[in-house]
């Protein structure tokens, strides 16, 4: 990689190049010294392979020739053939084969440079550092990642620079480089304006040919809007994911109450009216009958919307397809995500690794996990102590897998156990109750069980268990 030449330095070289070339030239054609003084003139040619392309260099070495021979001219024309001319002819030599290895020099620092240059291409920040941590290159990426300008980042200490943040200690980091060669992370830096980026780095560790290092390429990715991206995704997953909650409980809870209430108040009408026909003298009993008979088909009509209900939650609403319990759980994840965070609720996922795939309607299975998932982060909302989720997968037994929600919040009173699994039971200001209901329905429909308990430190656990490939119950 090259460092970038600083530019007043190169602005010099051919004011110096040239004095140089004066110099050498009125020492040949003028002092009376016998040395090679024109073997001088490869410098001048080495100097400009830094600032003349190809040509300018043969044109160069073309004119250190011309001046050779002419301060040859100068002091030795009517001399006989000899040390005289072969000094001349020496130096000759000389500036030719150095032209010639100038050349291939400059083709090569060309090619590192055009090299260095495809760097600059790239939308990353990319520097490289030597062995002290010195910058040595820093690409456009860089320049206008950080805003400092190459010309005053290089030279610099990069991690005084940056002021990094490691996720690890720096010692770790180095030692995982020197060993792999290689080493990836997210770390924090710090730009000229004194804001803050976070960074996905990846460092490469470059060797010389006896296996020393000499220098890391470090490659630098902002990552910051990818993670706002995903930020509000999972944003929008958790609102989603509470929306379906509410609406499927707010639907169930309609559609309950709107057509089981019809048949009931026919029910009531009917009954109110037997009852005045029964109240006179010599009373209908066809009429009566009749209003009996109804009733009993209302009250039919009513347990058939209760049957129809269920049945949505059972055989005929469900899609069962084999099943990565593990896999599903993790889907869930991202639709808690929010209200985890929200309330700084830590997650420990503790998966347990082989299971048999179950048969099962992933998306219902999903709903359980997270309204248990959602019902542990409201639990320890009120909690000053840490605030702990965990869900767990674990073999039961031969035939069954379980799945376990466990939180670090206050519990539950004992006295309500029996009670927290039915319809419409809450100790929530704004609960519905229906959230363990619907639960419950979706774990036995699987064929499974689902049961709480609490934890002697505090804190429940709602845990569910299914049956490995069984068919689904009505
Ligand atoms: P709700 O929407 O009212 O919470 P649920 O059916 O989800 O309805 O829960 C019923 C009740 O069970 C809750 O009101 C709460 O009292 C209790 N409960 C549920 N999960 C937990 C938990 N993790 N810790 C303590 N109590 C819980």
């Amino acid at each position: 990689m090259m460092p970038r030449r600083s530019r007043t330095s190169a602005a010099f070289l051919p004011a110096v190049a040239f004095v140089f070339a004066t110099v050498i030239f009125v020492v040949d054609a003028f002092v009376m010294i016998d040395i090679a003084v024109a073997v001088l003139y490869v410098t001048v040619v080495i100097m400009s392979i830094t600032f003349c392309n190809r040509r300018g260099v043969l044109a160069v070495s073309a004119g250190c020739m011309a001046l050779t021979v002419l301060a040859f001219a100068v002091q030795h024309w009517d001399e006989p053939v000899g040390n005289a001319m072969a000094r001349c002819a020496v130096s000759l030599l000389a500036i030719a084969i150095t032209t010639f290895l100038a050349l291939g020099i400059q083709a090569s620092t060309q090619a590192m440079r055009n090299q260095a240059r495809l760097l600059d291409l790239s939308h990353d920040a990319i520097f490289v550092r030597d062995r002290n941590d010195v910058i040595t290159f820093w690409n456009r990426g860089a320049e206008s990642l950080y805003g400092w300008p190459a010309a005053e980042a290089i030279g610099a200490v990069s991690h005084a620079l940056l002021r990094s943040q490691f996720p690890a200690s720096k010692e770790k980091i180095a030692e995982q480089l020197l060993e792999s060669g290689f080493w990836e992370g997210d770390i924090v830096h710090t730009r000229r304006d004194g804001s803050k980026v976070t960074v996905s780095s990846r460092w490469s560790l470059q060797r010389d040919r006896r296996g020393e290092p000499v220098a890391t390429l470090e490659t630098n990715t902002d990552i910051d809007d990818r993670k706002r991206a995903q930020e509000s995704l999972a944003e929008a997953q958790a609102e989603l994911a509470h929306l379906s909650r509410v609406s499927t409980m707010g639907e169930l809870t309609a559609s309950i109450a709107h057509e089981v209430n019809q048949p009931l108040a026919a029910i009531v009408t009917r009954g109110e009216a037997s009852l005045r026909w029964l109240g006179i003298e010599g009373p209908p009993f066809d009429r009566v009958k009749r209003g009996l008979e109804r009733m009993i088909a209302d009250a039919q009509r009513a347990s058939g919307v209760v049957r129809r209900l269920r049945a949505l939650s059972s055989k005929e609403g469900l899609r069962m397809a084999p099943l990565d319990l593990n896999e599903a759980v993790e889907e869930a994840i991202p639709l808690m995500q929010r209200e985890m965070g929200a309330h700084g609720v830590r997650l420990f996922l503790d998966l347990a690794e082989g299971l048999p795939a179950i048969s099962g309607d992933r998306l219902l299975l999903q709903l359980v996990v997270v309204n248990l998932g959602l019902n542990a982060v409201q639990a320890m909302a009120s909690v000053d102590g840490p605030r702990e989720l965990t869900i767990r997968t674990q073999r039961d037994d031969e035939s069954h897998i379980r799945v376990a929600v466990e939180d670090s919040g206050p519990g539950y009173d004992p006295s309500l156990e029996a009670n927290l699994f039915n319809a419409f039971f809450t100790t929530k200001s704004d609960g519905m109750g229906m959230g363990l209901a619907i639960s419950r329905s979706i774990v036995e429909t699987h064929g499974g069980k689902i049961a709480a308990s609490r934890k002697a430190a505090g804190g429940a656990v709602f845990q569910f268990s299914l049956p490995l490939n069984v068919e689904a119950q009505s």
